[in-house]
């Protein structure tokens, strides 16, 4: 593993942390390494959040309490030194020209944000539209919600789909569970488009098998759980 300094280590709410590391290296959008601090031995696997064209790889990061590794991260700041490897992992971005469906459940944004990001800065979709359809629990639990509002504005065929499954009273968006919110959009007819997936194995289950029934066939479903 290498040494790398941290160059940013910010708490969006008490349970999820935005890493920035001091450190860049080829990968494919939708890859993971291996993060572990120096002086323990449990090494765990997080998805690189950036893009492959970024200057830093990036990661959100769930603290599970009473975890191994990520409770850790409470006592780090930029400075301080982890240990990384990879890139690994075979849930990539397929640079593909066909209506596209990302879909994140939680911490499940970090690969969806670098796929997301990497094919904006691409230019992949040209004659094609592309949505993030990212759930939560509240919405203190987004990550990257102004850059996915902004990018919504400003990319034409993009479309940032924010759902809550318990919402304030001053939430004005989609409520629930991701699947109604992609029934709303598209109907009951999901051929021809491609879907990825990540986030709580439950979450990917169900919205695979919600993909499915809306007729996309299972090679166009790539996904991955945590
Ligand atoms: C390919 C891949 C990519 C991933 N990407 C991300 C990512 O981008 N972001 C992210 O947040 N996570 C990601 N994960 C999950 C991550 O790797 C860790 O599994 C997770 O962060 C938990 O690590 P931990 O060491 O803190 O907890 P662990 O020590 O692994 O514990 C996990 C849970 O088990 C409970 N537990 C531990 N020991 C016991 C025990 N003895 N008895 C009862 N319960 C116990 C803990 O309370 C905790 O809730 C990814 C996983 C994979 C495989």
């Amino acid at each position: 593993m290498e040494r790398v300094k941290i160059l940013s280590l910010e708490f969006i709410n008490p349970r999820l942390v935005h890493l920035i590391l001091d450190y860049k290296k080829d990968f494919e959008a939708g890859q993971f390494a291996m993060l572990k601090h120096p002086d323990g031995n449990v090494k765990r696997a997080f998805s690189i959040a950036s893009s492959p064209l970024d200057e830093h790889w990036e990661f959100i990061i769930r603290i599970n309490e009473g975890g191994r590794f990520t409770p850790g991260l409470r006592n780090l700041k930029a400075g301080d030194e982890l240990e990384v490897a990879g890139p690994y992992g075979h849930f990539v971005f397929q640079k593909e020209d066909r209506e596209t469906l990302f879909i994140a459940g939680g911490a499940g944004i970090s690969p969806m944000r670098s796929m997301v990001r990497y094919a904006h800065q691409e230019g992949i979709f040209r004659n094609s539209d592309y949505w993030l359809f990212y759930g939560v629990n509240v919405p203190g639990d987004f990550a990257f919600f102004d850059e996915f509002t902004t990018m919504d504005r400003e990319v034409e065929n993009f479309h940032f789909v924010p759902v809550v499954l318990e919402p304030p009273a001053d939430w004005k968006g989609d409520t629930g569970f991701v699947m109604p919110a992609i029934e709303k959009r598209f109907g009951k007819d999901l051929s021809g488009k491609v879907a990825y997936i990540c986030g709580p194995p439950p979450m990917v289950k169900a919205v695979r098998e919600f993909l499915e029934e809306h007729n996309m066939p299972k090679e166009d479903i790539r996904f991955e759980q945590w």
